[in-house]
């Protein structure tokens, strides 16, 4: 990276997790703390019922119930979505079941990205920026632009250059952080449409806020060198929509439970962190990972933040989250 430049991320997918406190409703139900952030690395299950002690799980970082969002950014999200402004393409997600605090997460992190990204706009004056967005929500495997939902279902197309493109997709040329943050709104407003029709909505689809940034530079000779990248700031479904088997164990009926652009993505996700040996890689079974494709795996960088619900009431769903996580990082 350029000396002063944004740090460049080194590996390819950061895995954080994240614990949040207990909120009014668990606390009124007289539900326990489950989980115990022992230092900055490890996870623990707290035995409220003195059972015999389990494994601790370790991860890069461990965010614990009085951690910020800056801080959550900062340490876990930062470099990988600065990593933009080298040209290099970054998807950011939050995974966890609902209510356990991706919505609250990936805003956090959006917001001081956004600030973060116009800062270092600002500071580099000898480039010229161009920021696009755009942004889209995928339900039942049905792709809907958020900052134009009149034009109904969108179809994904191959293109032979571009990869999966997908069709009519607005892209807002963005004029500064006022109305990159209007148009974020915009996005989340949108979201909601059909929220009550469909009262768990929220917990089934999927949300990107796409950033393009093209950028060019001018040297002496007048040769302009440029780049194009995007940051993808995605809002998962709950994670309970992976499970392929219940608290017991046995493997759930095939149906309406599933979401296949989560499941899909998590097999992408596991197949990445696999390690050295090369194997087929699902993109194509999803919109979801034909979507993120470009921004995932090969040169991409990606971060993972894995949020855990507190209560010993969600103890089944925080364990799948945290093997989930063991199996990213
Ligand atoms: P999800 O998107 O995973 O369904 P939300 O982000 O909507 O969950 O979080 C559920 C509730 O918990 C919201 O009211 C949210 O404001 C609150 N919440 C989530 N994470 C935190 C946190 N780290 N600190 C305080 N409140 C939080
Ligand atoms: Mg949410």
């Amino acid at each position: 990276s350029t000396p002063g430049g944004p740090k460049v991320c080194e590996e390819k997918i950061r895995v954080t997790v994240r614990v949040r406190p207990l909120n009014r409703k668990e606390q009124a139900m007289y539900d326990l703390i489950a989980w115990d952030c022992t230092d900055e690395h490890t996870i623990v299950f707290k035995n409220p019922n003195h059972e015999r002690p389990t494994a601790p799980y370790t991860f890069d970082k461990v965010f614990g119930p009085t951690c910020s969002n800056l801080m959550v950014y900062e340490e876990g999200a930062k470099d990988v979505a600065l990593s933009v402004l080298t040209g290099i393409n970054a998807t950011i997600f939050a995974y966890g079941q609902t209510s356990s605090g991706k919505t609250f997460t990936m805003r956090g992190i959006t917001d001081n990205a956004v600030k973060d990204i116009y800062e270092h706009i600002k500071n580099t004056t000898e480039r010229d920026f161009v920021l696009k967005l755009s942004a889209l929500e995928i339900y039942n495997e049905t792709v809907v632009d958020l900052l134009n939902r009149e034009s109904g279902s969108l179809r994904l197309l191959d293109d032979p250059e571009k990869g999966t493109i997908v069709e009519k997709l607005v892209e807002e040329v963005v004029k500064d952080s006022q109305h990159l943050r209007h148009l974020i709104c915009i996005c989340e407003a949108q979201r909601q449409v059909g929220e009550t029709a469909l009262n768990d909505k929220s917990s089934r689809s999927h949300q990107i806020i796409r950033l393009t940034i093209e950028s060019s530079l001018r040297d002496n000779s007048g040769c302009v060198k440029s780049f194009i990248a995007s940051l993808n700031l995605v809002d998962l479904a709950g994670s309970e929509r992976a499970s392929q088997t219940n608290a017991d164990g046995t493997r759930l009926k095939e149906g309406s439970h599933i979401n296949r652009s989560l499941l899909t993505l998590t097999t992408v996700i596991r197949k990445l962190s696999g390690g050295k040996r090369i194997d087929h890689i699902p993109y194509r079974d999803s919109k979801l990972t034909r979507i993120l494709r470009p921004s995932l795996g090969g040169n991409a960088r990606t971060a993972i933040i894995c949020t855990v619900s507190p209560g010993l009431s969600h103890v089944e769903q925080s364990r799948n989250t945290l093997s989930f996580a063991t199996s990213a990082k």
